[in-house]
C-alpha cells in the first residue's frame, strides 16, 4: 500500500505523519525540542538537533504503518517560517545556532531601515512590512558577526536556508539546495510578483546570491532522499511554510477562501488568486502554495490569542486548564460589559502599535472570575474580527466562511462567539492537523498519488459549523465597546 509522508517541523516540535490515498492520517510521531535564549529577546535553536529529531520522528511514523519504507510514494515538508540556518557547504556544519523567527536581535537595525529611503522599495517588492521577524536581517546579522563569514559566503563556501532547505539538503545528502516560493516569500529577499531573488533587496541586506537556494514551486519533485536515511529513495515533492501549508490543508485553493489558526497567536490567511494583493491596511502580501501557476494570499496575525488563555491559567490562576475556560464563559449570559485587551506585546494588524499595553476594563461590583475568563476568550475573537475586516476591506468582498484550526479552535464558546462577531459561518474540519496535511497534499499531487485539487477538496470534511446567532445591532454594540477598550490601550 503506498502512502505519503509529511514532515511537519514546527517551533517547538518535529513531527512526521503518514497519509493514505483518501488523505487520512494513519500514523503520527512527535519529537519536542527547545529554544535557547542567550540574551533578552534572542531566540536560537540547534539546527543539527532539529535534523536528528525530525528523522527520528519520520522513521517512527513510517515503522507504525509500513512493512517497508518503499511504501512511501512521496514526501512533503512544512516548517516554521523565517528561521535562518547558515552552514558550510563542504562539512554541512552550521556556522552558528539557527536564529528563530521570534528572535528580536535585529530589531534596532530594522527600525533604522524602516526610516530609510530603501523602505518603500523593500515593502513594495517583498510584500512585507519591515521587521526583525523576516529572514533577511537575520542572515545579514550572521554575515556581520560570525568571523570571516561574509567573505566565505561571497566565495560560495556557505549556504543559507530556512528549515525546509536545511532538511532537504540533509535528506538528499547535500545534492539539493532548494526552497519553495512560500518560504522564499518570507525572507524579504524575494520579488513577490516574479518569484525570484531580487538584486536590489540582496544589495540592501548585503547578501550574496551564491549562498541562496534555488526557488522552486511548492508542488513538484525536487529530488530524492538518500536511501541510507529513511531506508528508501523517496521523491521529495511538496514544500510549504507552515501557515501556507495549513491553507492548503484546509483546501483553500480558490480566491476568497480563508483559514484562521488559533494557537499561541492567530494566523489568518485569505487566498487572493493569481495576482499579488496590495493591502491598504498593512496586512502582509505573501505567496500561497499552488499546484500549478502563481497563487497569492493576504496574511494577518494576532500576537496574543491562546496565550491570553495561558495568562489566565499561569499568571492569574483563574483556570486550571485551557479547556475549563469554555464552561466558565458559558456560565454567564453575556460579558457584563467587561473587556480584556491582551496587548501584552503591543497590537498587530490593523492597529500596528508596539507601545500599546494590555488592560481589563468595564469592571463593576458584580464582575467575577468568569467575566475575566470570558472577556479573555472574547478578545481572541475580537482581534480576529479586526483582521478579517481589514482583509475584507482590502479585497472588497465579504468572506464566505472562515475555516479554523489550532488548539483554541477546540473551544466551542469561542467559535460561536467568532461566528456571531463576524456575521459569517465558522467551520472546523475533521482533521485539525492541517499543516502536516497540506504538505502531504502538495507532495501527493506532484507524484500523482492524489489526482489534484478537486480530489483534495472532496477530502475536506466539516466536523462542526457555527452560524452567526446575534442581531446586527448587538454585533455593532459589542464591536463599538471593544473599539473603545482598544483605544484606551493606546493612550
Ligand atoms: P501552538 O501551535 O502555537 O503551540 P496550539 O495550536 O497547540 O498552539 O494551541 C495551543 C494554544 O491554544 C495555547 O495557547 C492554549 O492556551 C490554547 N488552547 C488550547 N486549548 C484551548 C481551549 N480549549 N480553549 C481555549 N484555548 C485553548
Amino acid at each position: 500500500m503506498p502512502f505519503v509522508l509529511s514532515l511537519d517541523e514546527g517551533t517547538t516540535s518535529a513531527r512526521a505523519a503518514v497519509y493514505d490515498r483518501q488523505g487520512r492520517r494513519i500514523a503520527m510521531s512527535t519529537r519536542a525540542f527547545n529554544c535557547q535564549y542567550p540574551q533578552p529577546g534572542w531566540v536560537e535553536q540547534d539546527a543539527e538537533e532539529i535534523w536528528r529529531l525530525q528523522i527520528e520522528a519520520a522513521r517512527e511514523a513510517i515503522a507504525q504503518v509500513c512493512t517497508t519504507p518503499n511504501e512511501i510514494a512521496a514526501l512533503g515538508i512544512t516548517n516554521q517560517r523565517e528561521t535562518v540556518v547558515v552552514w558550510d557547504k563542504v562539512t554541512g556544519k552550521p556556522i552558528a545556532p539557527a536564529i528563530v523567527w521570534q528572535c528580536r536581535r535585529t530589531a534596532q537595525y530594522c527600525t533604522t531601515l524602516a526610516q530609510s529611503s530603501d523602505a518603500k522599495l523593500i515593502e513594495e517588492r517583498s510584500g512585507l512590512v519591515i521587521d526583525a521577524y523576516f529572514s533577511a536581517s537575520k542572515i545579514r546579522w550572521l554575515l556581520h558577526n560570525v568571523h570571516n563569514s561574509a567573505q566565505r559566503a561571497a566565495n560560495g563556501e556557505l549556504l543559507f536556508g530556512n528549515i525546509d532547505t536545511w532538511l532537504i539538503w540533509n535528506l538528499t545528502g547535500g545534492r539539493c539546495h532548494v526552497t519553495d516560493v512560500t518560504n522564499a516569500s518570507r525572507t524579504m529577499l524575494m520579488d513577490l510578483e516574479s518569484g525570484d531573488w531580487d538584486d536590489h533587496l540582496l544589495r540592501i541586506f548585503e547578501i550574496p546570491r551564491a549562498m541562496l537556494p534555488k526557488i522552486v514551486p511548492s508542488s513538484g519533485i525536487v529530488g530524492e532522499t538518500d536511501a541510507a536515511i529513511l531506508g528508501a529513495a523517496i521523491p521529495i515533492s511538496g514544500i510549504a511554510g507552515d501557515q501556507q501549508a495549513a491553507l492548503a490543508g484546509q483546501a483553500c485553493f480558490r480566491p476568497g477562501l480563508s483559514k484562521n489558526t488559533y494557537g499561541t497567536g492567530c494566523f489568518a490567511l485569505l487566498h487572493s488568486g493569481a495576482k499579488p494583493p496590495h493591502s491598504r491596511n498593512r496586512l502582509l502580501a505573501t505567496r500561497a502554495a499552488s499546484m500549478g501557476g502563481k497563487a497569492f494570499a493576504v496574511e494577518g496575525s494576532v500576537f496574543v490569542a491562546g496565550a491570553a488563555v495561558q495568562w489566565l491559567r499561569d499568571q492569574l490562576g483563574l483556570i486550571a486548564t485551557a479547556g475549563e475556560s469554555e464552561q466558565m464563559a458559558e456560565s454567564l449570559p453575556d460579558n457584563g460589559g467587561v473587556y480584556v485587551v491582551p496587548a501584552f506585546v503591543g497590537l498587530g494588524a490593523p492597529h500596528w502599535d508596539s507601545n500599546a499595553r494590555g488592560l481589563v476594563c468595564g469592571l463593576t461590583r458584580g464582575a467575577g472570575k468568569a467575566h475575566i475568563v470570558r472577556a479573555a476568550l472574547e478578545s481572541i475573537a475580537f482581534q480576529t474580527r479586526d483582521l478579517v475586516s481589514a482583509m475584507e476591506s482590502d479585497s472588497g468582498e465579504p468572506l464566505k466562511e472562515l475555516r479554523v484550526d489550532g488548539g483554541a479552535s477546540m473551544n466551542n464558546f469561542l467559535m460561536q462567539f467568532q461566528a456571531d462577531l463576524l456575521g459569517r459561518p465558522i467551520v472546523r474540519p475533521t482533521d485539525s492537523e492541517t499543516t502536516a496535511l497540506g504538505a502531504a497534499y502538495l507532495a501527493g499531487v506532484a507524484t500523482g498519488f492524489f489526482s489534484g485539487q478537486q480530489e483534495l477538496e472532496s477530502f475536506w470534511q466539516a466536523d462542526r459549523r457555527w452560524e452567526p446567532a446575534i442581531s446586527e445591532d448587538h454585533r455593532k454594540q459589542l464591536i463599538a465597546e471593544w473599539n473603545q477598550a482598544v483605544a484606551r490601550t493606546r493612550a
